[in-house]
């Protein structure tokens, strides 16, 4: 397959990236310069699919590599080409959560780490709780260790900000750290209990949310 790429300049998206780098190095502690991520603006969601390789929900705008490319539907086309509604700060988000990951998976050394955390560090880190209906219980985040589903976005970012709040950032960089040597759920579950001291569940989490 063969595409046609090339750069352009967009005031808005530089903005919003220049502070999001900073913003996220700052949270990371990643302090060393990283390689400077690329920004792909995707035109349409036939690209979309081909580029991912199958077809995608009109819900997927924004994806990355997992190493230095991150990939967002163009705004222009967001009300054609896909469900949500377009607003300069949705899109300030999305493009940040996007790069989040990028920054989670240098801290995490590309280890193996539940999607609820991945998602819910992204979603939290990008400031897209201020666009979330919080939910009045967190009932389902967990089930999602490597799969994918609504709950991990109306739930897991909840979930970061509880135990951020309580226990603070240090041991959540800590326990994302650990996913280096992390090789299965249940390693994970035992990692999370050997930095938090206790297991994690619905009741404890819902005490702290
Ligand atoms: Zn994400």
């Amino acid at each position: 397959m063969l595409y046609h790429i090339q750069q352009i300049k967009d005031m808005f998206i530089e903005r919003v990236y220049k502070k999001a780098l900073k913003d996220l190095g700052d949270f990371y502690g990643i302090k060393r310069s990283i390689d400077p991520p690329r920004v792909i603006i995707v035109d349409d969601r036939k690209t979309i699919d081909l580029l991912k390789g199958k077809k995608t929900g009109r819900w997927l705008v924004g994806w990355t590599d997992g190493r230095r490319s991150v990939y967002i539907l163009n705004r222009a086309n967001f009300k054609k080409e896909s469900d949500h509604t377009y607003s300069k700060e949705y899109y300030a988000c999305l493009i940040k959560h996007e790069l989040s990951h990028l920054f989670f998976s240098i801290l995490s050394g590309r280890g193996v780490s539940a999607r609820w955390l991945q998602e819910g560090v992204a979603i939290y880190t990008a400031g897209q709780l201020k666009l979330k209906k919080r939910p009045e219980k967190l009932i389902s985040f967990l089930n999602y260790y490597d799969t994918d589903g609504d709950a991990l976005y109306s739930e897991a970012g909840f979930a970061i900000e509880a135990l951020v709040k309580k226990y603070g950032k240090e041991k959540l960089l800590e326990f994302i750290r650990g996913s280096k040597i992390v090789k299965s759920q249940k390693q994970f579950n035992a990692a999370f209990k050997k930095i938090y001291g206790f297991s994690l569940s619905y009741a404890v989490i819902n005490k702290i949310f």
